[in-house]
């Protein structure tokens, strides 16, 4: 995974030198780095057997990494997350 840092570094080691070849490739970091800073919600991991979410597990939609508890941010890949009107659908 790319961090925002390591595409700060790059777009530094780029600065005052363009090249469309350079665009495109940090264009695509960029973008990737911008859509991970915008909360998207978190997908209910459901166990496979009952089809009833784990308690208070969840899946990252961007990396479909599993996870535990209401995290600001995915541990995995770095997704903000949103938890505005999430609940437990066990109920
Ligand atoms: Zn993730």
């Amino acid at each position: 995974m790319r961090d925002l840092k390591d595409i700060y570094l790059k777009l530094k080691e780029y600065e005052g030198r363009y090249s469309l070849e350079m665009y495109d490739y940090e264009r695509t970091l960029i973008v990737d780095a911008i859509e991970r800073l915008i909360p998207v919600k978190a997908i209910p991991n459901k166990n496979s057997l009952t089809g009833k979410q784990e308690y208070n597990y969840w899946v990252c939609p961007n990396c479909n990494q599993a996870f535990a508890g209401m995290l600001d941010y995915c541990y995995h890949c770095g997704q903000a997350l949103d938890w505005k009107d999430s609940f437990y659908d066990n109920e």
